[in-house]
């Protein structure tokens, strides 16, 4: 590795990695195209290369019919293996750079959650290895942006280390898998005062009210982040038969499509969304849910998306309260995914349920405005 920086692999530790035959999920993705693969691909196949002019102008791979796989992918195979992108082979592998690099892994991938196959702590260092060229160079842009935010802070009376309020994140991983507790950190992180969560009040149980009130907005954050207006910009679940659904907010319900191969949309049901209950995990699904918060709470992206909001509302609020809030829509969103998919698979929210939110729900968590950037 490059003297110049280290990389911080914590998040891989005691992780295994297998791609899973006929998964495709992140071949759903339109991976865009380094300046070399550019060129190769539009040399090679010219027809199959598109040129999108969002976030910014770059060559991509194109998807059947504008919204299904990648068109390189047959049968689930890919046609270009030995060609494929750098984006393709670092999945599920994400490093993000900010003040550091770090290597992150997309628990979207079904085969991030194996317990047999390759170490991901090796693959991802030598992922970070391959790629350290470009962390040099896009550590250089990005220390020069958080330097920036750090003064804008420091003019405006904020204190930006995330460290305390991660410690204190850390010592309640548990209690935050707790509904009551979940839904007094989201309320306390948009109050006017300052949160500390040594100080919250949280009650015994949540009354009809209050549960209400938490659904609510947990439907709310959904249909944000569900109401994508076609399919190709909607978050996918691959489901444990490696089917690619999608949930389209239409007409207030949500529509459950399965993109097929083809790249054509097959309609599975329409779902009330007043009749999803928000479910509380039980003890094994706790379990689950809190070693995901540990994640989230390592996570550098995590800082990124918290100093991206500081930023957006012009430094006005306190810090440990917008990334409490960060944290805590994050959960809740995950959760009320993991009770969809258990309404419409008639299941409950154990460990395996709460996994099959996890697995809905962190890809999107993945892509959130961050300052900061994967490469
Ligand atoms: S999402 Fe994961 S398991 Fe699925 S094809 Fe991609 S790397 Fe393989
Ligand atoms: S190039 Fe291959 S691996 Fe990459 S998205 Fe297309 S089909 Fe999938």
């Amino acid at each position: 590795m490059s003297p110049e920086f280290q990389v911080d692999l914590s998040e891989l530790e005691g992780r295994k990695f297998t791609c899973i035959d006929g998964c495709g999920l992140c071949c759903l993705c339109q991976p865009e195209l380094l300046p070399n693969e550019e060129r190769l691909f539009r040399s090679k196949f010219p027809n199959m290369v598109v040129l999108k002019n969002e976030p910014h102008r770059h060559y991509a791979m194109a998807m059947k019919k504008g919204m299904g796989s990648c068109a390189f992918l047959n049968d689930r195979r890919c046609k270009v293996y030995n060609d494929r992108p750098h984006f393709c082979r670092e999945f599920p592998f994400h490093i993000h750079v900010g003040m550091r690099a770090q290597v992150q892994l997309d628990l979207s991938c079904r085969g991030a959650w194996v317990t047999d196959g390759e170490d991901a702590m090796t693959a991802g260092a030598k992922i970070a290895e391959d790629a350290k060229e470009a962390i040099n160079h896009t550590l250089y842009e990005s220390k020069r942006v958080y330097r920036e935010f750090f003064d804008n802070c420091h003019e405006s009376g904020i204190d930006p280390d995330p460290e305390p309020m991660q410690a204190l994140v850390r010592e309640r991983l548990e209690k935050m898998t707790y509904l009551p507790y979940l839904a007094t950190v989201l309320e306390g992180s948009a109050e006017d005062e300052q949160i500390d969560l040594r100080k919250l009040r949280v009650p015994a149980e949540l009354d009809k009210s209050a549960m209400r009130e938490l659904e609510s907005a947990a439907l709310e954050g959904a249909n944000d982040s569900l109401g994508a207006p076609n399919a190709f910009d909607a978050p996918v679940y691959c489901d444990e038969a490696n089917r690619w659904n999608v949930f389209l907010s239409e007409h207030g319900r949500f529509e459950q499509y399965i993109i097929k191969d083809s790249g054509d949309l097959e309609h599975v049901r329409s779902v009330d969304p007043n009749a999803v209950r928000l479910l509380v995990p039980d003890e094994s699904g706790r379990k689950v849910m809190a070693d995901y918060l540990r994640i989230l709470n390592n996570r550098d992206s995590i800082i990124g998306s918290t100093y991206y909001l500081v930023d957006e509302y012009d430094y006005e609020d306190y810090f440990p309260n917008v990334y409490l809030g960060v944290l805590s829509t994050s959960m809740l969103d995950m959760i009320w995914r993991a009770s969809l998919i258990a309404h419409v698979k008639g299941t409950k929210l154990d460990g395996a349920g709460v996994r099959e939110g996890i697995i809905y729900y962190d890809m999107d968590r993945l892509d959130g405005p961050s300052i900061g950037a994967f490469i």
